[in-house]
This record gives structure tokens, C-alpha cells and sequence, in this order.
């Protein structure tokens, strides 16, 4: 009796459910027009990794945006970097001879593994002071982001050690000390103490100090809003305002500042958003919109 109440108690659930999802589908606002009569054709749902950089080759390319920011196409192509932490999804804009074309880009689940690392306690709970300079530290890397000057590189970018090692760590989420703290937005190159850091690409030396987290640091503009950053250096051989030549020491890898050996931290901020070094530096792929 009980089987034969349940299976007759289903259909008519199931016809409840098909009205909900009518009701819910007629109530859905229509899909989003594309921005131009070349985006009309928008092809299958595309999907990116936070930390990606999506790639939009066409002939005739004017200008290339998102979100509210326009920049020149690079090799025949829009590049467009996807922050680390970018959840959502976000539209794709470019510009050719042909019009106006989009792409909307679902970002996809935060893919990387989580690390945990013992460093010293003042790393973990710095005291007043040291929380001071780490703001002061903050507030002076942060200018660099909304840098605007003419490009000066090229893809893919020169490798920052002479022998590149496999990258590590690109996006880990860590607890360092059983705290958890932002997820790592560079790329770690084994390396011995003293081996030379090079510049990945043409550019101005826009800050070379002593961190507390980044320790021996070198931050370079590279144009079209590419900032190149090499952390944890022994010594530094360039100072703030030098023009750097592509492949120009900027120093040596080290162990300074918040780190559990020596090796170096290579990160890249194009346009503000945190990306996989690997992609600009040739060794791993772009997204490409087809
Ligand atoms: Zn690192």
C-alpha cells in the first residue's frame, strides 16, 4: 500500500515541479543581447580559471575592453587577464574594422590547493610597528596597479632566472601557522642564493626596497598596465627610476622577508589582476575564444 501511495504521489509531483520550472523560465529575463551584429553568433558557454588570461585573435582589431577599461590589442589579438580572486563571470569586449563584438566568460571554481607553512611568529602576528610599515608597504605597491604607460614588452616575456625550474604554488590558498592568509598570487622558482634575477622585460624600476612580507623586492612598469615583481632577493642591483633592458639584472635570489627557504617569487599584475606567470611567460596557454 505505502509503495503504491509513493508511486502515484510522484507523477503529480512531477507535474507540480514542470509548472514551477514553466513559470520560472517564462519569469527569466531574456539572454543578454550581444554587444554588435559580430557578437551575434557567440558560440557555446566559455569558461576561464580565476588567474587565467583569455586571449581574442581577429583581423582588423581596433580596441579591446572589459569592465570598463580599453587598451590596444597586442600580436593581432585582445588579451584579457582574469584576476585570481575574480568569481562570476564577466563580458569581453573588442573592436575591429567588422564592429562591435562580445563574449561573455563564466569564471570558473577556484581550482588551486591549499598550503600550509610554518614561518617565523612576526610573520603570523607582526607587532604595532611592524603592522605600520606593512600598511605604509601596502600603500605604496597599491599606486602601482592603476600605472597607465605605453607598452614596452613583448610576449612572451624572458624567463626571470637563466635555468626557469618549474613554477610552484601559483594560487595556493595558505595557512601559515594554522592562519589563513591571501591566496599566493606569484610563481616560486627553485633557486640557489645568488643566482641572477633577470627582467622579463623592457621597463622602469618603479620600486626596489626592503619588504617586510616581500622582502628584497623589485617592482617593474612594463607599459599597458604590466607590473613584473620579484620578491625575497638577497641583493638588489637597480634602483627606483632605472630603465631596464629586457634580460637586465635587477639582483640575486635570496631568503629575505616571509619565507621558508631561499627561491624566487615572480608575480605578474597586468592591469590590476593577478595572473599565472606561466601563461605570459610562454610556458603555459592563454584561453583562446575561437
Ligand atoms: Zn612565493
Amino acid at each position: 500500500m505505502e509503495l503504491f501511495g509513493r508511486s502515484t504521489a510522484l507523477p503529480k509531483l512531477a507535474a507540480v515541479l514542470s509548472v514551477a520550472l514553466a513559470v520560472a523560465l517564462a519569469l527569466a529575463p531574456p539572454p543578454a543581447p550581444a554587444a554588435g551584429a559580430a557578437g551575434a553568433a557567440a558560440g557555446a558557454a566559455l569558461a576561464a580559471t580565476p588567474g587565467s588570461v583569455v586571449r581574442w585573435a581577429g583581423p582588423g582589431l581596433v580596441s579591446c575592453s572589459m569592465a570598463g577599461r580599453e587598451w590596444a590589442p597586442l600580436d593581432g589579438a585582445c588579451w584579457y587577464p582574469l584576476d585570481l580572486e575574480r568569481t562570476g563571470s564577466v563580458e569581453l569586449v573588442r573592436r575591429s574594422a567588422g564592429g562591435v563584438a562580445s563574449r561573455r566568460v563564466a569564471i570558473a571554481a577556484y581550482p588551486w590547493p591549499t598550503q600550509r607553512l610554518e614561518v617565523e611568529e612576526r610573520y603570523v602576528a607582526p607587532s604595532a610597528a611592524e603592522l605600520a610599515r606593512i600598511a605604509r608597504e601596502k600603500e605604496r605597491v597599491g599606486r602601482l596597479w592603476s600605472l597607465a604607460t605605453p607598452r614596452r614588452f613583448t610576449l612572451p616575456l624572458a624567463a626571470p632566472l637563466d635555468s626557469l625550474p618549474p613554477a610552484s604554488r601559483f594560487g595556493a590558498r595558505r595557512i601559515f601557522n594554522g592562519e589563513p592568509r591571501s591566496p599566493h598570487s606569484g610563481a616560486d622558482f627553485a633557486a640557489a642564493p645568488g643566482t641572477l634575477v633577470r627582467a622579463a622585460a623592457a621597463g622602469r624600476v618603479v620600486l626596489a626596497e626592503e619588504q617586510f612580507f616581500a622582502g628584497r623586492a623589485v617592482f617593474l612598469d612594463h607599459g599597458d598596465g604590466l607590473i613584473s615583481m620579484s620578491f625575497h632577493l638577497d641583493t638588489i642591483a637597480v634602483a627606483e627610476g632605472d630603465e631596464v633592458a629586457r634580460g637586465q639584472t635587477l639582483g640575486t635570489v635570496g631568503a629575505t622577508g616571509r619565507v621558508t627557504g631561499p627561491h624566487l617569487h615572480f608575480a605578474l599584475r597586468w592591469r590590476g589582476a593577478r595572473v599565472d606567470p606561466e601563461i605570459l611567460l610562454g610556458r603555459g596557454a592563454p584561453v583562446e575564444i575561437r
